[in-house]
Protein backbone atom coordinates (compact mmCIF):
# COMPACT_ATOMS: atom_id res chain seq x y z
CA UNK A 1 0.00 0.00 0.00
CA UNK A 2 1.27 3.55 -0.78
CA UNK A 3 0.01 5.96 2.33
CA UNK A 4 -1.13 9.07 0.89
CA UNK A 5 -2.60 10.31 4.13
CA UNK A 6 -0.13 11.62 6.21
CA UNK A 7 -2.15 14.74 7.12
CA UNK A 8 -4.80 12.73 8.75
CA UNK A 9 -2.01 10.88 10.93
CA UNK A 10 1.45 9.08 10.61
CA UNK A 11 3.15 5.88 10.92
CA UNK A 12 4.52 6.03 14.63
CA UNK A 13 8.51 5.97 13.91
CA UNK A 14 10.56 2.98 14.98
CA UNK A 15 12.12 5.62 18.00
CA UNK A 16 8.56 6.59 19.12
CA UNK A 17 7.64 2.73 19.61
CA UNK A 18 10.38 1.64 21.28
CA UNK A 19 10.20 4.59 23.39
CA UNK A 20 7.19 4.11 24.03
CA UNK A 21 6.81 0.11 24.68
CA UNK A 22 9.81 0.29 27.16
CA UNK A 23 8.02 3.04 29.51
CA UNK A 24 4.99 1.00 29.43
CA UNK A 25 6.93 -1.93 30.12
CA UNK A 26 9.07 -0.57 32.61
CA UNK A 27 7.67 2.96 34.23
CA UNK A 28 4.24 2.10 34.75
CA UNK A 29 4.20 3.76 38.18
CA UNK A 30 2.09 6.53 38.72
CA UNK A 31 4.25 10.00 38.26
CA UNK A 32 2.01 11.35 41.52
CA UNK A 33 3.38 8.39 43.64
CA UNK A 34 6.50 9.15 46.10
CA UNK A 35 7.53 5.93 45.96
CA UNK A 36 10.70 5.29 43.31
CA UNK A 37 8.55 3.25 40.58
CA UNK A 38 6.38 6.66 40.10
CA UNK A 39 9.55 9.09 40.91
CA UNK A 40 11.17 7.61 38.18
CA UNK A 41 7.82 8.21 35.64
CA UNK A 42 7.66 11.62 36.45
CA UNK A 43 11.30 12.11 35.84
CA UNK A 44 10.33 11.25 32.62
CA UNK A 45 7.51 13.50 32.03
CA UNK A 46 9.65 16.45 32.98
CA UNK A 47 12.67 15.77 30.70
CA UNK A 48 9.86 15.25 27.54
CA UNK A 49 8.72 18.71 28.90
CA UNK A 50 11.83 19.96 28.34
CA UNK A 51 12.70 18.25 25.23
CA UNK A 52 9.40 19.38 23.55
CA UNK A 53 9.82 22.94 25.29
CA UNK A 54 13.33 23.10 23.67
CA UNK A 55 12.46 22.11 20.15
CA UNK A 56 9.69 24.91 19.44
CA UNK A 57 11.64 27.59 21.37
CA UNK A 58 9.90 27.56 24.83
CA UNK A 59 10.53 26.60 28.48
CA UNK A 60 9.14 24.03 29.82
CA UNK A 61 6.66 24.82 32.59
CA UNK A 62 4.86 26.86 29.30
CA UNK A 63 4.43 23.09 28.44
CA UNK A 64 0.98 21.69 29.41
CA UNK A 65 0.71 18.05 28.20
CA UNK A 66 -2.72 16.96 26.73
CA UNK A 67 -4.53 14.20 24.84
CA UNK A 68 -3.96 16.16 21.47
CA UNK A 69 -4.39 18.70 19.26
CA UNK A 70 -7.86 18.73 19.86
CA UNK A 71 -7.99 19.76 23.39
CA UNK A 72 -5.04 21.40 23.09
CA UNK A 73 -7.17 24.32 20.93
CA UNK A 74 -10.22 24.10 22.97
CA UNK A 75 -8.17 25.13 26.11
CA UNK A 76 -6.28 27.47 24.61
CA UNK A 77 -9.78 29.31 22.91
CA UNK A 78 -11.10 28.58 26.37
CA UNK A 79 -8.14 30.59 28.04
CA UNK A 80 -8.21 33.74 26.02
CA UNK A 81 -12.14 33.43 26.04
CA UNK A 82 -12.18 33.90 30.59
CA UNK A 83 -8.97 36.51 30.04
CA UNK A 84 -11.71 38.49 27.93
CA UNK A 85 -14.34 37.85 30.02
CA UNK A 86 -12.91 39.16 32.87
CA UNK A 87 -11.78 42.35 31.14
CA UNK A 88 -15.23 42.93 29.32
CA UNK A 89 -14.08 41.42 25.64
CA UNK A 90 -15.65 39.27 24.19
CA UNK A 91 -14.46 39.47 20.81
CA UNK A 92 -12.37 36.88 18.43
CA UNK A 93 -10.85 37.08 15.22
CA UNK A 94 -10.16 33.66 13.60
CA UNK A 95 -10.70 32.50 9.98
CA UNK A 96 -13.04 30.30 7.73
CA UNK A 97 -10.50 27.61 7.07
CA UNK A 98 -9.26 26.06 10.72
CA UNK A 99 -10.18 22.67 11.79
CA UNK A 100 -13.35 22.01 13.60
CA UNK A 101 -11.48 21.68 17.11
CA UNK A 102 -11.62 25.27 17.09
CA UNK A 103 -14.72 25.88 14.91
CA UNK A 104 -16.96 24.54 16.64
CA UNK A 105 -15.51 25.87 20.11
CA UNK A 106 -16.27 29.20 18.59
CA UNK A 107 -19.62 28.27 17.53
CA UNK A 108 -19.92 27.51 21.46
CA UNK A 109 -18.42 30.89 22.63
CA UNK A 110 -21.01 32.38 20.33
CA UNK A 111 -23.83 30.88 22.00
CA UNK A 112 -22.25 32.16 25.70
CA UNK A 113 -22.17 35.61 23.91
CA UNK A 114 -18.98 36.13 22.24
CA UNK A 115 -18.31 37.45 18.95
CA UNK A 116 -16.59 35.84 16.38
CA UNK A 117 -15.61 37.58 13.10
CA UNK A 118 -14.09 34.61 10.81
CA UNK A 119 -11.34 36.31 8.08
CA UNK A 120 -11.18 35.70 4.61
CA UNK A 121 -8.25 33.36 3.24
CA UNK A 122 -8.56 34.26 -0.40
CA UNK A 123 -7.98 32.24 -3.37
CA UNK A 124 -4.60 31.23 -2.39
CA UNK A 125 -5.81 29.92 1.42
CA UNK A 126 -3.74 32.90 2.58
CA UNK A 127 -4.78 35.48 5.84
CA UNK A 128 -3.29 38.86 5.41
CA UNK A 129 -2.01 40.30 8.54
CA UNK A 130 -3.38 43.77 7.52
CA UNK A 131 -6.79 42.49 7.56
CA UNK A 132 -6.34 40.66 11.28
CA UNK A 133 -4.75 43.98 12.28
CA UNK A 134 -7.94 45.75 10.43
CA UNK A 135 -10.44 43.45 12.07
CA UNK A 136 -8.46 44.16 15.91
CA UNK A 137 -11.20 46.38 18.15
CA UNK A 138 -10.89 47.25 21.20
CA UNK A 139 -13.10 44.64 22.29
CA UNK A 140 -10.85 41.54 21.29
CA UNK A 141 -9.43 39.37 23.43
CA UNK A 142 -8.07 36.46 20.90
CA UNK A 143 -6.60 35.52 17.63
CA UNK A 144 -6.95 32.16 16.83
CA UNK A 145 -5.15 31.42 13.50
CA UNK A 146 -3.64 28.08 12.13
CA UNK A 147 0.02 28.05 10.92
CA UNK A 148 -0.30 25.61 8.37
CA UNK A 149 -3.79 24.57 6.82
CA UNK A 150 -4.75 20.52 7.37
CA UNK A 151 -6.48 19.96 3.91
CA UNK A 152 -4.54 22.32 1.30
CA UNK A 153 -1.21 22.82 3.31
CA UNK A 154 -0.96 26.46 3.40
CA UNK A 155 1.44 27.83 5.74
CA UNK A 156 0.47 31.64 6.83
CA UNK A 157 2.11 34.62 7.94
CA UNK A 158 2.03 33.66 11.48
CA UNK A 159 5.31 35.89 12.34
CA UNK A 160 3.55 39.00 11.04
CA UNK A 161 0.30 37.95 12.19
CA UNK A 162 1.87 37.65 15.65
CA UNK A 163 3.58 40.65 15.74
CA UNK A 164 0.46 42.82 15.13
CA UNK A 165 -1.59 40.92 17.98
CA UNK A 166 1.57 41.63 20.30
CA UNK A 167 1.35 45.55 18.90
CA UNK A 168 -2.51 45.56 19.58
CA UNK A 169 -1.56 43.73 22.84
CA UNK A 170 -4.14 40.94 21.93
CA UNK A 171 -3.64 37.28 23.15
CA UNK A 172 -2.53 34.77 19.81
CA UNK A 173 -3.24 31.40 19.53
CA UNK A 174 -2.26 28.94 16.29
CA UNK A 175 -3.39 25.77 15.55
CA UNK A 176 0.33 24.44 14.99
CA UNK A 177 -0.67 20.44 14.74
CA UNK A 178 0.10 20.46 10.72
CA UNK A 179 2.87 22.66 11.20
CA UNK A 180 5.20 21.14 14.12
CA UNK A 181 7.80 18.82 13.23
CA UNK A 182 7.48 19.87 9.23
CA UNK A 183 8.30 23.48 9.16
CA UNK A 184 10.26 25.64 11.38
CA UNK A 185 8.50 27.01 14.56
CA UNK A 186 9.67 29.13 17.04
CA UNK A 187 7.04 30.48 19.73
CA UNK A 188 9.76 33.82 20.44
CA UNK A 189 10.69 34.51 17.04
CA UNK A 190 6.98 34.10 15.66
CA UNK A 191 5.47 36.13 18.59
CA UNK A 192 2.65 33.19 19.77
CA UNK A 193 1.55 33.20 23.00
CA UNK A 194 -0.73 29.92 22.87
CA UNK A 195 0.22 26.72 20.45
CA UNK A 196 -1.43 23.51 20.03
CA UNK A 197 0.59 20.35 18.98
CA UNK A 198 -0.43 17.10 18.62
CA UNK A 199 1.89 13.77 18.57
CA UNK A 200 0.29 11.97 15.48
CA UNK A 201 1.38 14.15 13.13
CA UNK A 202 4.56 13.82 13.37
CA UNK A 203 5.07 9.93 13.87
CA UNK A 204 4.10 9.95 17.35
CA UNK A 205 1.61 8.24 18.79
CA UNK A 206 -2.42 9.19 19.06
CA UNK A 207 -4.01 10.56 21.95
CA UNK A 208 -1.16 13.01 23.08
CA UNK A 209 -0.58 16.15 22.61
CA UNK A 210 0.36 19.52 23.68
CA UNK A 211 -0.46 22.84 24.41
CA UNK A 212 2.16 26.13 25.11
CA UNK A 213 1.13 28.78 27.31
CA UNK A 214 3.11 31.58 27.64
CA UNK A 215 4.42 32.14 30.98
CA UNK A 216 2.79 35.05 32.94
CA UNK A 217 -0.83 34.11 31.01
CA UNK A 218 -4.16 33.03 32.92
CA UNK A 219 -4.88 29.67 32.62
CA UNK A 220 -8.04 27.81 32.33
CA UNK A 221 -8.29 24.44 33.00
CA UNK A 222 -10.85 22.28 30.40
CA UNK A 223 -10.71 18.67 33.15
CA UNK A 224 -10.79 19.24 36.83
CA UNK A 225 -9.56 16.81 38.82
CA UNK A 226 -6.31 16.44 40.53
CA UNK A 227 -3.44 18.71 40.61
CA UNK A 228 -1.38 17.61 37.74
CA UNK A 229 0.73 19.29 35.37
CA UNK A 230 0.82 22.26 37.60
CA UNK A 231 -2.95 22.09 38.08
CA UNK A 232 -3.47 23.03 34.43
CA UNK A 233 -4.98 19.70 33.54
CA UNK A 234 -6.40 16.95 35.74
CA UNK A 235 -5.78 13.58 35.18
CA UNK A 236 -2.98 10.66 35.43
CA UNK A 237 -0.45 11.56 32.59
CA UNK A 238 -0.26 9.38 29.80
CA UNK A 239 3.49 8.94 30.48
CA UNK A 240 4.09 6.50 28.15
CA UNK A 241 2.53 8.85 25.19
CA UNK A 242 4.40 11.52 26.32
CA UNK A 243 7.89 10.09 26.60
CA UNK A 244 7.00 9.05 22.88
CA UNK A 245 5.94 11.89 21.73
CA UNK A 246 9.03 13.65 22.96
CA UNK A 247 11.29 11.29 20.87
CA UNK A 248 9.18 11.68 18.27
CA UNK A 249 9.24 15.47 18.18
CA UNK A 250 12.70 15.31 18.47
CA UNK A 251 13.76 12.80 15.50
CA UNK A 252 11.47 15.07 13.29
CA UNK A 253 13.04 18.55 14.40
CA UNK A 254 16.59 16.55 13.98
CA UNK A 255 15.35 15.38 10.54
CA UNK A 256 13.21 18.43 9.09
CA UNK A 257 15.79 20.09 6.69
CA UNK A 258 16.23 16.82 4.63
CA UNK A 259 13.26 15.59 4.91
CA UNK A 260 11.35 18.56 3.67
CA UNK A 261 13.60 18.56 0.97
CA UNK A 262 12.30 15.10 0.27
CA UNK A 263 9.15 15.55 0.48
CA UNK A 264 8.76 19.18 -1.54
CA UNK A 265 10.49 17.56 -4.34
CA UNK A 266 7.85 14.48 -4.35
CA UNK A 267 4.88 17.10 -3.93
CA UNK A 268 6.00 19.41 -6.90
CA UNK A 269 6.48 16.20 -9.33
CA UNK A 270 2.84 15.12 -8.21
CA UNK A 271 1.51 18.49 -8.36
CA UNK A 272 3.20 18.91 -11.69
CA UNK A 273 1.80 15.39 -13.03
CA UNK A 274 -1.78 15.93 -11.98
CA UNK A 275 -2.10 19.30 -13.46
CA UNK A 276 -1.77 17.31 -16.62
CA UNK A 277 -5.24 16.18 -15.99
CA UNK A 278 -7.56 18.25 -18.06
CA UNK A 279 -9.85 20.64 -16.03
CA UNK A 280 -8.21 20.16 -12.94
CA UNK A 281 -6.58 22.79 -10.48
CA UNK A 282 -4.48 22.84 -7.51
CA UNK A 283 -5.87 24.17 -4.16
CA UNK A 284 -4.32 26.62 -2.16
CA UNK A 285 -0.90 28.52 -2.98
CA UNK A 286 1.78 26.46 -5.31
CA UNK A 287 4.75 27.10 -3.03
CA UNK A 288 3.64 28.39 0.48
CA UNK A 289 1.93 25.33 1.57
CA UNK A 290 4.05 22.13 3.57
CA UNK A 291 6.39 19.96 2.03
CA UNK A 292 4.15 17.14 1.76
CA UNK A 293 0.46 18.34 1.00
CA UNK A 294 -1.04 18.17 -2.55
CA UNK A 295 -4.34 18.74 -3.10
CA UNK A 296 -6.31 19.24 -6.16
CA UNK A 297 -10.07 19.38 -7.86
CA UNK A 298 -11.16 17.18 -10.57
CA UNK A 299 -14.35 18.71 -12.76
CA UNK A 300 -17.11 16.22 -13.23
CA UNK A 301 -16.63 13.89 -10.56
CA UNK A 302 -16.98 13.45 -7.01
CA UNK A 303 -14.18 12.79 -4.25
CA UNK A 304 -15.69 10.16 -2.70
CA UNK A 305 -15.60 7.81 -5.56
CA UNK A 306 -12.51 8.92 -6.30
CA UNK A 307 -11.16 7.43 -2.99
CA UNK A 308 -12.75 4.03 -2.99
CA UNK A 309 -11.16 3.10 -6.51
CA UNK A 310 -8.03 4.40 -5.50
CA UNK A 311 -8.34 2.28 -2.44
CA UNK A 312 -8.27 -1.00 -4.93
CA UNK A 313 -5.28 0.39 -6.56
CA UNK A 314 -3.46 0.32 -3.27
CA UNK A 315 -3.80 4.13 -2.70
CA UNK A 316 -4.70 5.25 0.71
CA UNK A 317 -5.99 9.41 0.20
CA UNK A 318 -8.50 11.61 1.51
CA UNK A 319 -11.06 13.66 -0.08
CA UNK A 320 -11.76 17.30 0.90
CA UNK A 321 -15.14 16.57 1.73
CA UNK A 322 -16.70 15.42 4.75
CA UNK A 323 -19.36 13.32 5.22
CA UNK A 324 -21.16 14.69 8.18
CA UNK A 325 -24.29 13.48 9.92
CA UNK A 326 -24.92 11.35 5.97
CA UNK A 327 -25.25 14.55 3.79
CA UNK A 328 -22.46 14.98 2.05
CA UNK A 329 -21.74 18.64 2.89
CA UNK A 330 -18.21 19.42 0.63
CA UNK A 331 -15.21 21.24 3.01
CA UNK A 332 -15.76 24.28 4.53
CA UNK A 333 -11.57 24.41 3.30
CA UNK A 334 -12.14 23.90 -0.32
CA UNK A 335 -15.64 26.48 -0.28
CA UNK A 336 -13.33 29.10 2.18
CA UNK A 337 -10.75 29.81 -1.05
CA UNK A 338 -14.15 30.06 -3.49
CA UNK A 339 -14.88 26.61 -4.71
CA UNK A 340 -17.97 26.38 -5.52
CA UNK A 341 -19.92 23.09 -4.76
CA UNK A 342 -19.79 20.92 -7.28
CA UNK A 343 -16.09 21.62 -8.00
CA UNK A 344 -15.30 21.58 -3.87
CA UNK A 345 -16.88 17.77 -3.96
CA UNK A 346 -14.26 16.71 -6.47
CA UNK A 347 -11.18 17.03 -5.01
CA UNK A 348 -8.45 14.72 -3.61
CA UNK A 349 -5.78 15.46 -0.95
CA UNK A 350 -2.38 13.45 -1.15
CA UNK A 351 -0.15 14.07 1.66
CA UNK A 352 2.94 12.49 1.17
CA UNK A 353 5.68 11.09 3.95
CA UNK A 354 9.59 11.55 3.31
CA UNK A 355 9.44 8.16 3.01
CA UNK A 356 7.39 7.99 -0.59
CA UNK A 357 9.40 6.91 -3.21
CA UNK A 358 9.56 8.39 -6.69
CA UNK A 359 7.86 5.31 -8.29
CA UNK A 360 5.19 5.76 -5.89
CA UNK A 361 4.84 9.39 -6.86
CA UNK A 362 4.91 8.03 -10.83
CA UNK A 363 2.25 5.06 -9.93
CA UNK A 364 0.01 7.95 -7.87
CA UNK A 365 0.21 10.11 -11.26
CA UNK A 366 -0.99 7.32 -13.43
CA UNK A 367 -3.54 5.96 -11.37
CA UNK A 368 -5.31 9.27 -10.49
CA UNK A 369 -5.48 9.89 -14.28
CA UNK A 370 -7.09 6.89 -15.00
CA UNK A 371 -9.21 6.80 -12.07
CA UNK A 372 -10.27 10.39 -13.12
CA UNK A 373 -10.93 9.30 -16.75
CA UNK A 374 -13.06 6.37 -15.74
CA UNK A 375 -15.27 8.36 -13.78
CA UNK A 376 -15.66 10.78 -16.37
CA UNK A 377 -16.64 8.46 -18.71
CA UNK A 378 -19.99 7.95 -17.11
CA UNK A 379 -20.52 11.20 -15.22
CA UNK A 380 -23.69 13.03 -16.01
CA UNK A 381 -22.27 16.22 -15.16
CA UNK A 382 -19.22 15.67 -17.10
CA UNK A 383 -21.32 15.14 -20.35
CA UNK A 384 -23.49 18.22 -19.74
CA UNK A 385 -19.61 19.71 -19.97
CA UNK A 386 -18.46 18.07 -22.53
CA UNK A 387 -21.95 19.09 -24.38
CA UNK A 388 -22.15 22.55 -23.34
CA UNK A 389 -24.92 22.68 -20.84
CA UNK A 390 -23.00 23.35 -18.25
CA UNK A 391 -19.88 25.77 -18.29
CA UNK A 392 -16.25 24.41 -17.20
CA UNK A 393 -14.78 25.98 -13.97
CA UNK A 394 -11.51 24.85 -14.23
C1 LIG B 1 -5.31 16.61 13.39
C2 LIG B 1 -5.55 18.03 13.66
C3 LIG B 1 -6.14 18.45 14.87
C4 LIG B 1 -6.64 17.47 15.90
O1 LIG B 1 -5.61 16.81 16.57
P1 LIG B 1 -5.97 15.48 17.39
O2 LIG B 1 -4.72 15.14 18.11
O3 LIG B 1 -6.34 14.45 16.37
O4 LIG B 1 -7.08 15.82 18.31
C5 LIG B 1 -6.31 19.80 15.09
N1 LIG B 1 -5.90 20.70 14.18
C6 LIG B 1 -5.33 20.35 13.02
C7 LIG B 1 -4.88 21.40 12.07
C8 LIG B 1 -5.15 19.01 12.71
O5 LIG B 1 -4.58 18.66 11.56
Amino acid sequence: MIYADNAATTRMSDTAISTMTSVMKEMYGNPSSLYSLGQEAKEIIEKAREDVASVIGAEPREIIFTSGGSEADNQAIRIGAEIGKKNGKKHIISTAFEHHAVLHTLKRLEAEGFEVTLLDVHENGIVRPEEVEAAIRDDTCLVTIMFANNEIGTIQPIREIGAVCREKKVLFHTDAVQAIGHVPVNVVDDNIDMLSSSAHKYHGPKGVGFLYVKKGIRITNLIEGGAQEQGRRAGTENVPGIAAMAAAIKEASEHMEENAKVMTAMRDKLIEGLSRIPHSALNGDATRRLPGNVNFCFEGIEGESLLLLLDDKGIAASSGSACTSGSLDPSHVLLAIGRVHDVAHGSLRLTVGEDITEEQIDYIIKSVKEVVEYLRSFSPVWRDLCSGKAQFIL
